[in-house]
């Protein structure tokens, strides 16, 4: 009915129940990025397996219009971009108090404004999402809205929504301990990406 894996998702008649595999994954299959480290065996990790619960857990994702981005790629980024943020943080929080320390290079500071830049833009895609269709606000409101409409409707509407993705919500504090876990296991990589940064 749809290629956009998060309205399939949205659509399901009810949420997926991940289970404990004795082979645990490594890797996840949706992020490439490593599986939680929490170890549970679960795959998707808990950022990909936001798309699959958004419609029954609402408030803990953003909906946004990012056509040039899958949902896999762009939550590998969010989490690159969040995990090198958090790091720059600490180093910050480190640093405080002590005498003052060189100023960072151009090159890094350069690279950690446009990190803010990117997550910055993409945050201001929910804003700009939820003024254009106020129906997609809320997984739980486009799930319901969808589902309400007759059948030609919704594939046309669904049709329109291709771009749709999520982005994690911020504040939500299981996905705030997972990335503090991955911050503890593993220093982010320097970010690099297609998302070109509104200048
Ligand atoms: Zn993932």
């Amino acid at each position: 009915m749809t290629a956009n894996p998060l309205l399939a998702q949205l659509l399901a008649p009810e949420p997926p129940t991940f289970r404990v595999g004795s082979a645990a994954a490594s890797r996840c299959p949706e992020c490439g990025g490593p599986a939680d480290p929490a170890a549970d065996g679960l795959a998707p990790c808990p950022i990909c397996r936001l798309g699959w619960i958004a419609a029954w857990e609402p408030g803990r994702v953003r909906l946004a219009l990012i056509p040039e981005l899958a949902q896999g790629p762009l939550n590998a980024l969010v989490v690159r971009l969040t995990l090198a943020l958090m790091a720059a943080a600490r180093g910050a929080a480190a640093g405080a108090g002590r005498p003052p320390k060189p100023a960072p290079d151009g090159a890094r500071a350069a690279e950690a404004a446009r990190q803010n830049r990117l997550l910055a833009a993409l945050q201001g895609r929910v804003a700009a999402t939820r003024a254009a269709l106020p129906f997609a606000a809320s997984p739980l409101v486009l799930r319901q809205t969808l589902l309400a409409l007759p059948a030609s409707r919704r594939a046309a509407l669904v049709a329109e929504l291709e771009g749709l993705r999520y982005l994690p919500e911020p504040g939500d504090p299981e996905v705030a301990r997972w990335f503090r876990r991955r911050l503890a296991l593993a220093p982010p990589d320097p970010p690099s990406c297609g998302l070109r940064t509104p200048e």
